[in-house]
């Protein structure tokens, strides 16, 4: 198979370009026209597909789109307004009032609120569990559990979960699994392969190339059997294997009003284009980075799973290629220390994002996990000498000169 970055070049467009446009344009029109009222009425009633107003498709989305679902071998893909439209979006699709999904226990912040607070209000319960220890989740399952949801690094935990195991516990029962894999890109894992059913992504991080737009991603690999799947059943006998995107398609994402722009679609374009050098570039900045803190006796600590010593090594090895994104952390001796380090920093910026380009640092236990209890803090894995560093593709000489001189008395 030709490599990730030839692929995502070489993918056609859905139509010819008239001027035969080697980018592919960005169709920022909110309607579209039709030849004669029978055209238009032929495509309101599905027997004519075109665009027709761009909150439900799009050109230039569609576009990213099959990028995305030719590079991945998905069956269908979905590009949202927001990662977090992705997530909140699957959930609405497959779950209804009295129904439950089972969730990995560390999230990101906002998919937790979302499961313990939004999602809660309307009946959809979360019963979380530590997917690494995957004998736990069966006890959990009854007959109104829908899905299981992790993702495939934990931040800034970095733990990882054995996803066949994970699937092979879905599969006996009948119900889905769902992997955000936002910290682990299309170019190093293929969730398909390990047997996820649907992935959902916040394209904001890694495909945004720069942290330039918002975005989300849903991928349905075409594995799961929609008839067992209470929610998406009546569209199966119209849909067949279509049945959970005609959903959200026909339902939550356009009636909740969650598309993707055309000019987001852009950025996400030529993000991915570059997608696999980037990662590649990131990960042996992580890699020089783990050398480095190791040698440095003001390091106390030093988490990354690509490194060999890492516990989730393996695992990260046979699921991600050895490349478990760029988010690592490291310790120094108390919070003290890490905010003087922090201050001092002239390259590494101090912000909250993942996977800009550029190398962003965050000190968790003061910013992002402020609001919870210490006794909290401490069974999450969230130290007071712990930062969070997201690495980018300056070059490491650089990133390494910046960490000595802010380390230096
Ligand atoms: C950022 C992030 C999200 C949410 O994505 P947005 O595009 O900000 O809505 C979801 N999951 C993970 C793991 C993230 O890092």
């Amino acid at each position: 198979m030709k490599s990730f970055t030839t692929r995502s070049l070489n993918i056609a467009f859905p139509k010819k370009d008239p001027h035969n446009a080697l980018a592919m344009p960005i169709y920022e029109s909110v309607a579209f026209e039709f030849a004669s009222a029978e055209d238009i009425a032929a495509n309101f009633r599905g027997e004519l597909p075109a665009h027709t107003y761009s909150r439900t498709s799009n050109p230039t989305v569609e576009y990213f789109e099959t990028k995305v679902k030719t590079i991945t071998g998905a069956h269908q893909v979905l590009a949202l307004s927001s990662g977090m439209a992705a997530i909140s979006a699957t959930i609405l699709a497959v779950c209804k009032q009295g129904d439950n999904i089972i969730s990995g226990k560390n999230l990101f912040g906002h998919t937790l609120a979302l499961f313990e607070q939004s999602l809660s209000a309307y009946g959809i319960d979360t019963r979380f569990v530590d997917t690494t220890n995957p004998e736990l989740i069966e006890p959990l399952i009854d007959k109104n559990t829908r899905a299981i949801y992790f993702e495939t690094v934990t931040n800034p935990q970095l733990e990882i979960a054995d996803i066949s195991r994970l699937a092979e516990i879905a599969n006996r029962h009948n119900i889905l699994l769902i992997a955000d894999s936002t910290v682990t890109p299309p170019s190093v894992f293929s969730s398909k392969s390990l047997g996820v059913h649907i992935e959902v992504m916040s394209a904001t991080k890694f495909i945004s190339g720069g942290a330039t737009s918002f975005g989300g991603l849903i991928i349905d690999n075409g594995l799961y059997d929609w008839n067992k799947n209470p929610n998406c059943l009546k569209l199966t006998e119209k849909f067949g294997k279509d049945a959970f995107i005609a959903r959200l398609r026909k339902n939550y994402y356009r009636n909740m009003g969650m598309p993707m722009t055309a000019h987001t679609a852009n950025y996400m374009i030529s993000g991915l284009d570059i997608l696999e050098l980037r990662v590649e570039r990131c990960y042996q900045n992580c890699m020089k980075l783990g050398e480095y803190f190791r040698q440095n006796p003001k390091v106390t600590r030093v988490d990354y799973p690509g490194l060999k010593d890492s516990p989730y090594y393996d695992l990260a090895l046979k699921q991600f290629g050895g490349v478990p994104g760029s988010v690592m952390t490291f310790d120094l001796k108390s919070e003290e220390e890490c905010f003087r380090f922090m201050n001092r920093l002239q390259i590494i910026r101090r912000a909250t994002n993942l996977n800009d380009n550029k190398s962003l640092i965050i000190h968790p236990y003061s910013t992002i996990y402020t609001e919870f209890s210490e006794n909290d803090r401490r069974e999450m894995g969230i130290r007071p000498s712990m930062m969070r560093l997201s690495v980018g593709i300056e070059g490491s000489e650089d990133l390494i000169a910046d960490m000595e001189q802010a380390l230096d008395e």
